[in-house]
């Protein structure tokens, strides 16, 4: 019997993209010899990709659809995917072809030799506009400066995953996901592969600046408390700092009257700031803390044809 590949495809809106790539995932499979099941999860679309996807899914038994409740995220959608997935190897990528499929011939070839995760890397390309290129590096300069887990720059959600890694995966029950910080965690044997991304197909990117802040928000203190030990060293720092200030406050005490009114002000402002940003961050891991104690699922599914 052949081996039973899933791919993983997590959708938001992309009624232009999904039936294409639908087809280019299928044309790599011909030449192929294995089984396969495509399942798109449908992250709350307000578009006809579902309905799409319905009819693809009654022509083709191979396909498969996941109805979440609403939009939770392409993080949730893709959790959603690989826990639903029953294949040997789940492979996931976007829904808008920049992940070209013919890599996954690659990226089974590697799986045969041995790998338990291949993850790709994008290369800088001028398909990319110059915004997303320069916003993407700048994501994980801050993600490698301020986390432990060493993360290369264009591994976004494109890779292969062995049934032993999706398997522990599952079992992973954080609801703030960042799925490629949490791969590169689980170690196993890993390959890159490098590659040029297509230009969207169709249809806009879903992630504003607003998303990738929140995104990368999420890789920081998903991945490390390491923010925290650096408001530590922050409190040591500016404590050490203003010793040196005191030898100046001796001085102006017997010298002068009344003085030193904006070099006061501003202190107090600059440790006020200080205070606040280092109770901001305790905040963010106390706020994440008290999501993580609800016990709420990652994701809700409305409806699915898996079985
Ligand atoms: N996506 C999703 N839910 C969201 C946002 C995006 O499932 O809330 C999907 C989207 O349909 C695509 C993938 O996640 O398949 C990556 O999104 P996009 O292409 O917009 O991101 P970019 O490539 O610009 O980083
Ligand atoms: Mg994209």
């Amino acid at each position: 019997m052949d081996k039973l590949v899933s791919v993983v495809i997590p959708a938001y809106n992309e009624e232009e993209n999904i039936l294409v790539v639908i087809d280019h995932i299928e044309d790599v499979f011909e030449k192929l010899n294995y089984d396969y099941e495509l399942i798109i999860v449908d992250d709350g679309c307000a578009d006809r990709t579902l309905d799409l996807v319905r009819e693809a899914a009654q022509k083709d038994s191979r396909v498969f659809y996941i109805e979440l409740s609403r939009n939770f995220g392409h993080q949730p959608a893709l959790k959603a995917g690989l826990d639903s997935a029953r294949g040997d190897c789940v492979i996931s990528l976007d829904a808008d072809l920049q992940h070209p499929p013919r890599l996954l011939v690659e990226m089974l070839e590697k799986w045969e030799q041995g790998y338990d995760v291949v993850y790709t890397r994008r290369q800088e390309d001028k398909n990319l506009p110059f915004k997303k290129r320069k916003t993407s590096r700048l994501f994980y300069k801050l993600m490698n400066s301020l986390s432990d887990v060493e993360l290369e720059p264009g591994t976004a959600d494109f890779r292969l995953m062995d049934r032993s890694v999706i398997n522990v995966f599952k079992d992973f029950k954080e609801n703030d996901l960042f799925v490629r910080g949490m791969v590169k965690w689980l170690g196993f044997k890993q390959y890159a592969l490098d590659y040029i991304p297509n230009a969207r197909f169709a249809g806009s990117s879903k992630y504003n600046i607003k998303r990738m802040r929140k995104l990368a928000m999420q890789g920081v203190t998903s991945l490390s408390v390491k923010p925290l030990h650096m408001a530590v060293y922050l409190g040591f720092l500016i404590s050490g700092l203003s010793l040196l200030y005191l030898p100046y406050a001796i001085y102006a005490y017997f010298h002068t009257h009344v003085s030193g009114w904006a070099s006061l002000i501003v202190t107090i402002a600059f440790f006020g700031g200080l205070q606040l940003i280092i109770l901001g961050i305790l905040g963010i891991y106390i706020g994440k803390m008290f999501m993580q104690s609800k016990n709420r699922p990652t994701y809700i599914i409305r409806s699915t044809n898996i079985k």
